[in-house]
């Protein structure tokens, strides 16, 4: 009787193990295995008569040994359970993804659960590893991350151009200007308008004109840096703030933009549409007492440039 009631037990646990919808993996001191469920051996394909008393990182070179076991160790010395969650490593066993098409992840993430399996006599001989498919909820949580970076960058950019948009731009500027009220290193802001704009939309229409701001956009990042932040003001505005640039340099760069503008006509269709540019460009001062008034230098100059001709490039006494 007793032995028929004990055979029974360990048929439904065995059964037990073998249902539940997670990874068990029993693991001695010396990392042999003890324990290795249905969950595991369907996703490995490795049968328990196979692992059994074998040492785990025999069969799953992927897993770092060095770190692994110094990650469970405290299960064993300090009989504490152990967590690993997916943010940390995506998985510790490589399975392939349950659902490789509703996901589009190319492994299951896991989180893992590891915990001391104390003997009669108080002593952990052995770690319990409880390994959850947690694939669903990683892959919602990234695809929400990539979105947000999405929509981050889709918030400081111009839909037209590509670059900065105004707002963002000048948030960059507030930044800029607090820099260098700190330190000595010379900056400078360049703006940009596109000579008599009224009468290229009224002569060739709005999307020439349209065109003609994506080129001069293009014009203006060839010309410049990656550390230059370049943005859209307005229509046919544009600001560049050239961090660490003395204002000689700055002249350079705005008299290529000018003549590149006014050598390089933009093709629109079957029409060719000539342009020109005014460029302002004020170098920080220290007697500026807000950003605002940076910006009114520069947009001064720019004035100047205008009033003096247009297609010129004017520095900010
Ligand atoms: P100025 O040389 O003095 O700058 O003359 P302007 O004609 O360029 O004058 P202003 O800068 O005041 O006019 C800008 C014009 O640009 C007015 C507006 O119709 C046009 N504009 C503004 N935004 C856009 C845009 O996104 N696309 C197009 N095609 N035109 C725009
Ligand atoms: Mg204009
Ligand atoms: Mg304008």
């Amino acid at each position: 009787m007793a032995i028929d009631s004990s055979l029974a037990e360990m048929h439904w646990k065995h059964d037990l193990l073998g249902s539940i919808e997670v990874g068990i993996v029993v693991l001695d001191r010396n990392y042999n295995v003890k324990v290795w469920n249905q969950f595991m051996e369907n996703h490995s394909s490795i049968v328990p008569g196979m692992i059994q008393d074998k040492s785990l990182f025999e069969f799953f070179p992927e897993i770092d040994e060095r770190w692994f076991t110094r990650k469970a160790q405290p299960a064993f010395t300090l009989k504490s359970p152990v967590f690993i969650i997916w943010e940390q490593r995506p998985y510790l066993f490589r399975f392939d993804c349950n659902r490789p098409i509703t996901s589009q992840s190319e492994y299951m993430f896991q989180n893992i659960t590891i915990f001391p399996l104390a003997s009669l006599t108080g002593q952990v001989e052995q770690i319990c590893l409880v390994i959850y498919d947690v694939t669903d909820e990683a892959m919602g949580r990234l695809r929400i991350e990539s979105l947000n970076k999405q929509l981050e960058k889709m918030s400081r950019t111009d839909g037209l151009t590509g670059l900065y948009n105004r707002q963002y731009w000048e948030e960059q500027l507030v930044m800029e200007y607090a820099r260098d009220k700190r330190t000595e290193v010379p900056s400078a802001l360049v703006m940009l308008d596109l000579d008599h704009f009224k009468h290229i939309n009224d002569t060739y229409g709005h999307p020439a004109g349209d065109s003609v701001i994506k080129s001069f956009a293009n014009v203006i990042r060839k010309a410049t840096r990656g550390t230059d932040l370049v943005g859209r003001y307005g229509g046919e505005e544009f600001a560049i703030i050239l961090p660490d640039t003395p204002v000689e340099n700055v002249e350079f760069v705005a008299q290529r933009i000018r003549r590149f503008a006014e050598k390089k006509p933009v093709i629109h269709g079957d029409i060719e549409i000539s342009y020109t540019v005014s460029v302002g460009i004020a170098g920080f001062n220290e007697s500026y007492k807000s950003y605002t008034e940076w910006l009114a230098a520069a947009d001064n100059a720019l004035y100047q440039a205008k009033e003096s001709g247009r297609n010129k490039v004017v520095i900010a006494e």
